[in-house]
Parts: structure tokens; sequence; C-alpha cells
């Protein structure tokens, strides 16, 4: 039976993003060869990744605006060195938020390359809120913030107005909601939570701020040499590249982001709805910032333990477990979870009300 996956990532994909690849495993495109054996040089492969780069800005409203659309490898981790590399001047100055465990991650790699300044934190009550009333220092080269945080549960509903460009790590809310992308210098995601398996990480570019730091930066490093490679300076990774664009495809057929968005609401609705109302559980964010992808809850009595794992277990949920930080459950509901499988998770937590009571 197929379970119902709460995982934070690696992570759900829609059913027919797995057909579709399972089938391309066997055979891409009529061709007589399987994805995994093609030339990432081959006429069909390019053309995904053409299609896939271009899809990308379709989906963010940023076609024709000066972004480039990137696919490269490294993880969204590789980003927090990528992005100091290619924006942070010698003597210059980088903002950051810290708001969790990645931005802090991002955090301590930029402080490897110059003056890195924290404008704010939510560390003092374990990440449950996001900061707000923060000045971002005019003279900064950038400011990065992370606009959904995976493990604490929260997410940036406002973004700050300013004239210092704006980095955001969209890793795992990436085309979940209307943004208004444009806003933005530099954006990326790891695939593997809400565009595709792990192995790729899409970075979105505003070409204009490349090439202004005075650094040598290392061709692998060099958002430009990407660029001008068409995001084939080395060997991209076919197959998550391939996932990550029938996911794509996916989200356009069900309407973009904006009917993903309302379909994401609904889903966090009808969760927080259950632990807002259910006495035996309690969230962990702050109201105001909570997560619409990471729904992240406390048992009020820890007690109820063995009995409430016992009942998701035995309905068919997996990876609901908190991440160790903050302990409890987490339900991750990506695009691609159906509300169906949220009814489930919202159900068993009436049952267990019905058997403690
Ligand atoms: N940023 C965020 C918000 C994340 O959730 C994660 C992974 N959980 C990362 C960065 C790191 O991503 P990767 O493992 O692809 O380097």
């Amino acid at each position: 039976m197929k379970k119902h996956n709460f995982s934070a990532g690696p992570s759900i994909l829609p059913q027919e993003v797995f057909e579709k690849s399972a089938q391309a495993i066997l055979d891409f495109n009529g061709s007589g060869l399987s994805i995994l054996e093609i030339s990432h040089r081959s006429k069909d492969f390019v053309a995904v990744m053409e299609d896939a780069r271009a899809l990308v800005l379709e989906l963010m409203g940023l076609t024709g605006k000066g972004y480039q659309a990137l696919f490269l490898s490294g993880g969204a981790s590789l980003e927090f060195i990528r992005v100091p590399y290619n924006l942070l001047t010698e003597g210059g100055k980088a903002a950051y938020l810290d708001t969790g465990t990645w931005a802090s991650a991002a955090i301590k790699e930029a402080k490897k390359f110059g003056s890195t300044e924290v404008v704010a934190s939510s560390k003092d009550q374990n990440y449950n809120y996001i900061p707000k009333g923060y000045t971002i220092p005019a003279d900064a080269d950038y400011f990065h913030c992370t606009s959904n945080n995976t493990i604490f549960g929260t997410q940036m509903n406002e973004f700050p107005e300013t004239d210092v460009p704006l980095v955001c790590d969209m890793s795992s809310d990436i085309f979940s909601r209307e943004i208004d992308f444009s806003k933005f210098g530099i954006i990326y995601a790891g695939a593997q939570k809400n565009m595709g398996p792990a192995g790729t990480a899409l970075i979105v570019i505003k070409e204009e701020l490349l090439g202004k730091t005075g650094r040598s930066i290392p061709s692998l490093l060099d958002y430009k040499q990407h660029i001008d490679k068409e995001s084939m300076y080395n060997t991209p990774a076919v197959f998550p590249v391939y996932a990550s664009y029938l996911t794509l495809k996916w989200l356009k057929e069900q309407g973009g982001v904006t009917a993903i968005e309302a379909k994401n609401n609904a889903k966090a609705a009808l969760l927080y709805g259950e632990i807002d109302r259910n006495p035996l559980f309690k969230g962990t964010a702050q109201t105001e910032d909570r997560s619409k992808m990471n729904v992240c809850f406390l048992l009020e009595n820890e007690a109820h333990t063995e009995q409430f794992d016992k009942l998701w277990k035995a309905a068919g949920i997996s990876g609901l477990a908190g991440h160790r930080s903050v302990g409890g459950y987490r339900a991750s509901i990506y695009n691609a979870m159906p509300i169906e499988s949220v009814q489930v998770l919202v159900d068993v937590m009436k049952e267990l009300e019905r058997t403690v009571a």
C-alpha cells in the first residue's frame, strides 16, 4: 500500500511524476535508451534542460525580466557558499536574518568571506517565530533570508522593502505560494522538497547583479560561468533535473502557483485547525508565523506518545517524527501532498482523543 508520506525531504512527489520517471528509466522518449544512460548533451536532454529553465521563469512570472534559472549540483548548502562568492564585494558587508538551523548554516559560511551582520535572530525562543522590525544596513551588498524554516515550521509572510538585493533560500516552500519573485536578486532551493528528487538545486538569478565583487571566482562557483554554459558547465544531474521538470509541468497543469496555493492553504487550515481544537495537541510555532509546508506539533502529554505512534503508523502514515531539535511531530504537506492524506492524519488525531478520553 502506498504510504501517506509526510517526510520533510526528500519527500512526496506527484504520483504521475513517479510513473513518468519510472517509464523514462526504462525508455526515455521512445529512444531505446534509459534516461540513466543518455548523454547530457543529447538532443532530448538539452531540450529538457532548456524547457525546465524556461518553465521555472514562467511559473515565477519572471520571463523576460533579466533572470536566469540554473539547475546545479551541491544542494542548497552549496549556495550558502556560492552566494557570498558571487555577491559579497572585497571589503563589503552582507546582512542575514537568522530564523533557524539552515539560516545559521548560511551565516556560518558567509562569515568566512567577509563582514556578515545578523540583523535579527529568533534563536532566543528556539526559532519559533520570525523576527520583525529589523533594519537592513543600506550599505550591505545583499540581504539573505530563509522563506520557510523546514525544521522549526515557521514561514515568512512578508519580505522587507529595501534597495539592497534580496537573496532567499526557498528550499522548502518554492512554488508553494504567490510571491512577487521580481523583488529578489537570487532565489535558490534544493529540489528535494517541493520540486523533485534530491540531487539538484534550482538557482534563479537576476543577471545584472553578477560580476561586481572584484573577486576571482573558481569556475564551478561562478554563476556567470553556469549561465554562459546554459547550466551545463559540467555534467548536470540528468535524472533529478528530468524528474524536477516533470514536477514543474505537473504544477503548470494544476494551474500554477496560484492554484496550488489555494490547495496548500486548505491543507494547512485543516491540520492547524485540528491542532488548535484537539486538547491533546499543541503547535510549536507562533501562530502568525506558522508554516504552511512544515506543520510542527507536540502532544500535550507525552504519555500518549506510544498510542499516537501506533495509530498513525497503522493508518499508513510515514515520516511524521519531528526534527531532533524540536521533538514531537512534523507533518510536511508539500504541493504534492493530497488533502485526503492530511485528512487521514486529522482522523488519527481525533481517534487518539476518543481512545484516551
Ligand atoms: N535550506 C533549507 C531551508 C533546508 O530545508 C535545507 C535542507 N533540509 C537546506 C537548506 C539544505 O539543503 P541541501 O541538503 O540540499 O544542501
